[in-house]
């Protein structure tokens, strides 16, 4: 009861912050997703927890046999705890939290999303400006010229691209990779550079369910702050962004956002227009 009260404080005061702020923006990570049945990495129940951290060259082993990778890759056999993640995503429905992102975008409150989940869930749900940071489980990518493909769309500008791996493009006939960025692999520049820019216009930065704990996305909540801006944390646990936070409302993201935006909307009232 007393922790209801508590973080139904932390909520008010939050949605005061951000009605006050010019510019707010959201680093959102693998928590978001749990409600709809993707377990995190890191967390109780999440994938490396059982299995291990990956090795630190993902990318490194990519680009040294990249047909060797894409033949494992494609046969789901090898990995069943990997299959299993991978089914979860693909049954996967946006949840309480990704709508209430939705609507706070809607109201123009909520400028920009860089999320670090790579389940397109943000997009089904209807967000508009978001930046995938580790990228897109349902894209693909050419390392040479960023180009990005739908998967279904690759598989019908090169039908045959199962029988001739790697997969190459069709501007540059650079090596094509999963859009979702490996270990060791670089950002993207120009989804790095967005990331950048968008953390400097910032004067307020929602933390939602990550550990902030991966770089360079868990450096943007310390420059929003050292430049002034406000942090409001939304998570369950503490993190090491959590003594930096000015609110931190604790709880999951499915139960906390849509009250947040309630608030929000109590201040504003419905149309922010008017
Ligand atoms: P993480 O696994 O390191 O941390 C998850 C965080 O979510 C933890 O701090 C945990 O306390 C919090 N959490 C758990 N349940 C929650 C809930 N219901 N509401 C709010 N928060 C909750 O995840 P991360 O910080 O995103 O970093 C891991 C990397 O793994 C990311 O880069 C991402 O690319 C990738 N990843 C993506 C997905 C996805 O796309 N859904 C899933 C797992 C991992
Ligand atoms: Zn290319």
């Amino acid at each position: 009861m007393e922790m209801e009260i508590k973080k139904q404080k932390s909520i008010s005061a939050a949605a005061k912050i951000i009605v006050q702020s010019r510019y707010t923006i959201a680093l959102i990570g693998a928590g978001l997703s749990v409600e709809s049945g993707i377990p995190t990495f890191r967390g109780a129940g999440g994938l490396w927890t059982k299995l291990g951290e990956p090795p630190n060259n993902g990318y490194e082993n990519f680009l040294a046999d990249p047909k060797a990778w894409w033949e494992q890759n494609l046969n789901s056999e090898v990995d069943p705890e990997r299959t299993q993640f991978r089914e979860a995503i693909e049954k996967a429905k946006p949840n309480p939290g990704h709508l209430a992102l939705v609507n706070l975008e809607k109201l123009n409150i909520l400028k920009h999303q860089i999320t670090q989940n790579i389940d397109n869930l943000h997009h089904i749900a209807g967000s508009k400006n978001v930046t995938e940071i580790h990228g897109n489980r349902i894209k693909l990518r050419c390392v040479n010229c960023d180009m990005r493909w739908h998967r279904d769309e690759f598989d019908q500008i090169r039908l045959d691209w199962k029988q001739n791996l790697p997969p190459k493009c069709n501007t540059c006939l650079g090596i094509v990779k999963p859009d979702t960025v490996m270990f060791g692999e670089p950002i993207p520049f120009s989804t790095l550079n967005t990331c950048v820019n968008e953390t400097r216009l910032a004067d307020c930065i929602l933390v939602i369910g990550t550990s902030a704990t991966v770089y360079p996305a868990a450096g943007f909540p310390r420059e929003v702050s050292s430049s002034g801006g406000k942090i409001i944390e939304i998570n369950p646990e503490e993190t090491p962004i959590s003594e930096a936070a000015t609110e931190s409302i604790k709880g999951p993201t499915e139960d906390s956002l849509p009250k947040l935006v309630a608030e929000i909307k109590g201040i504003i009232g419905d149309d922010p227009t008017s």
